[in-house]
This record gives C-alpha cells, structure tokens and sequence, in this order.
C-alpha cells in the first residue's frame, strides 16, 4: 500500500519511537498520547480496518493479541491494567486506514467508554 502511513513506519520510510517488534507487528508509540502508555500495534500486513479480517489473514490478528501482552509487560502495566481499542470506520473515528490498536494505561482511565 504505497499511500499508508502505517505501511511507511513498517518499511522504515517513516520514523516512529519502536516498543516491539516481530515477524508480524510493530508496536509503536502514538505521536500524540492521550495516556501515560499509548501505544499502537499494528499488523505488518496491510489490512485496512477491522471490516477487512478474514481467515486468510487472521493468524496476523493472533499475532496482535499475543503481541499486547509482551507490550503490557514491557510498558509495566501488567498489574495496574489497561485498555486496548481499535476504531473503525467513520463514526468510530478511524483516521487512518491501516488496522491498528490502541493500548491505553498508566493512569486510571474511568469506566466510559463513549464521551457524551
Ligand atoms: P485512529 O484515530 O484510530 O485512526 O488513530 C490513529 C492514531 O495514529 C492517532 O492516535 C494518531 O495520534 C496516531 N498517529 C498518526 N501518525 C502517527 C505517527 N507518525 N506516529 C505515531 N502515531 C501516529
Ligand atoms: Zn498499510
């Protein structure tokens, strides 16, 4: 995908503060946090949003869940707890087009999920 941002950071074409890495994601700092630990991580395939999992690339999706706990460990959130979200599309306020997940910790984050 020659216009992804996500597909640039992967190829190294674009800089990123790197957490974790394997043979399937890259966890990376999100530029602008909006927690203590915000961290992205992402398949280093490109699938576009969560609408885009099938069973042909969903050993990439293992591979995220198995990832986010390496990051939780790393990020030393393991005990304090955490949260993970992936938005898709337009009302889920998806901005860019490469799957990606959020993982969110270091500070209580309250039980609302939706701001009113
Ligand atoms: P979303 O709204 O779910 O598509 O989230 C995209 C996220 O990517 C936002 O939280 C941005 O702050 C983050 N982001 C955008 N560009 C970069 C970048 N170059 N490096 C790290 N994070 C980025
Ligand atoms: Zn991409």
């Amino acid at each position: 995908m020659e216009n992804c941002l996500f597909c640039k950071i992967i190829k190294g074409e674009v800089g990123c503060e790197k957490v974790y890495e394997n043979e399937y994601i890259l966890a990376f700092k999100d530029i602008h946090p909006v927690a203590p630990v915000h961290i992205l991580i992402i398949p280093k395939l490109h699938i576009s949003s969560m609408n885009d999992i099938t069973y042909e690339n969903s050993e990439y999706i293992k591979q995220v869940y198995i990832a986010i706990r390496e990051v939780v460990r790393i990020s030393c959130i393991y005990e304090s707890g955490y949260r993970v979200i992936c938005n898709c599309g337009e009302d889920g306020g998806q901005v860019v087009a490469h799957l990606h997940f959020h993982l969110l910790g270091g500070k209580h984050l309250g039980s609302k999920i939706v701001h009113e």
